[in-house]
């Protein structure tokens, strides 16, 4: 009997499991984690989990696995694989063979070299990590976020929800400055510092103070801050030294065609981790949630054989959650794009992006239908001035 093994039981792992069988596969399916939780969602760990509303948030329960016959083996990650025996190999010492693999180990929290090693300093990725941070957070205390993209922002909304004192900073012009560009940045910037967040944009971290425990931080401009908890929020590297030596290309994530298949033979990846080969744009990684499901269902029609390739979304879509502001986005939305903002009424706001004269994306904070009524513009590649026009008063 066939057997797929999947590496990596979180959203992208567990979404290839369940696409995998939604497509027919009844052949044995292993998923390895290499973390002892059952697969859980990321987003709630920087928002209902931080603000102490939720403890776990785990996508499926056990009996789930037993109903869909899909093998758990949690808690002993792989180490190694042997690309030509097909053979896999995992952190207990144990080997497990494959007909195809499928990687989807997502990333881990990239560090900031020469930090001294002090309590009260966190990132976040993990459920564990989560609620370790969480543990440290009170009312009162002081944190220092490092790093204002998705995380960092999210974690200063979350940890002003909990009575603390923010500062954020970040060596951009702005939060959010190389995802959404400077102008919508200026915007998110405005929404912290509204909310009482001590935002120092345009500096970096150069060192942390303290005996054993964190009590301070020297920042960019020489300035000092007190601080009684840290967390550092500056970006992910993908997870895939355990694919050395096999065959599988890696160039900042595994590098794959437009349905997932790698460079080495029988082995496929989606997720975080992976760099699919996208119809426009070129190679890319992808680190949002939506991403995971809609190329589990790619890579299960072409294992299968029942799904027509390259049907990647054009128009891909994420979120975040700041204060009571989402802020979302519908389609390519690049820094270096050209932003319209359409509408602000000095905290919600809506924003369209314009490349090469057409409309490629839309981004709002609290303003979903605006958002959400245009992704047919964006697919059928509408004329900026065509939605301009329509836009304007
Ligand atoms: C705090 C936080 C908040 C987020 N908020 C949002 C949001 O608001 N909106 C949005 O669109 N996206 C958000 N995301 C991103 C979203 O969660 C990710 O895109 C999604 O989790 C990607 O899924 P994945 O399975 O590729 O990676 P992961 O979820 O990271 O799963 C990879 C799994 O592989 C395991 N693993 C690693 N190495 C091995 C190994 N060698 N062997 C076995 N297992 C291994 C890991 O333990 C992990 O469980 C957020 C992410 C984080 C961390």
């Amino acid at each position: 009997m066939q057997r797929i093994v999947i590496v990596g039981a979180g959203l992208a792992g567990l979404r290839a499991a369940e696409e995998l069988r939604q497509a027919g596969y009844d052949g044995q399916l292993v998923l390895v984690g290499g973390e002892p939780h059952l697969p859980y969602d990321r987003p709630p760990l920087s928002k209902e989990v931080m603000r102490g509303e939720r403890s776990e948030t785990t996508l499926r329960p056990r009996e789930f696995f037993d109903e869909k016959n899909i093998e758990l083996r949690l808690g002993a990650g792989a180490v190694s694989v042997d690309a030509r025996l097909r053979i896999l190999s995992l952190a207990d010492g144990t080997e497990l063979g494959y007909d195809e693999l499928v990687v989807a180990t997502g990333l881990v929290p990239r560090r900031i070299p020469g930090l001294p090693d002090l309590g009260g300093v966190h990132v976040l990725r993990s459920i564990d990590e989560s609620l370790a941070l969480r543990a440290d957070l009170a009312e009162g205390k002081r944190a220092l976020i490092v790093g204002a993209g998705f995380i960092g922002c999210e974690l200063a909304a979350s940890m002003r929800a909990g009575g603390l004192d923010v500062v954020l900073v970040e060596p951009q012009p702005t939060p959010l400055a190389s995802v959404l560009g400077e102008k919508i940045g200026g915007l998110v910037a405005r929404l912290h510092i509204g909310e009482g967040v001590d935002l120092r944009a345009g500096v970096g971290l150069t060192s942390l103070l303290g005996v054993g425990r964190v009590a301070g931080a020297v920042l960019g401009d020489g300035s000092e801050v007190k601080v009684d908890v840290v967390a550092i929020g500056v970006g992910s590297v993908p997870v895939t030294e355990w694919l050395e030596g096999s065959g599988v290309e890696v160039d900042n994530g595994v590098v794959c065609d437009g349905v997932g298949r790698t460079t080495a033979e029988h082995i496929w990846a989606i997720g975080d981790v992976a760099a699919w080969q996208l119809e426009v744009g070129g190679r890319k990684r992808v680190e949002h949630w939506s991403n995971a499901g809609e190329q589990a269902k790619i890579l299960a029609g072409a294992l299968t054989r029942t799904g027509d390739e390259n049907r990647m979304a054009q128009v891909p879509y994420f979120w975040s959650d700041q204060y009571d502001i989402k802020i979302q986005a519908l389609g390519t939305v690049a820094a270096t794009d050209e932003v319209h903002v359409i509408k602000d009424d000095g905290r919600k706001f809506l924003a369209y992006y314009e490349r090469d004269g057409m409309l490629v994306g839309v981004v709002g904070g609290g303003m979903a239908g605006g958002v959400m009524k245009m992704r047919g513009k964006i697919a059928a590649g509408t004329p900026i001035d065509e939605v301009l026009e329509a836009a304007s008063p």
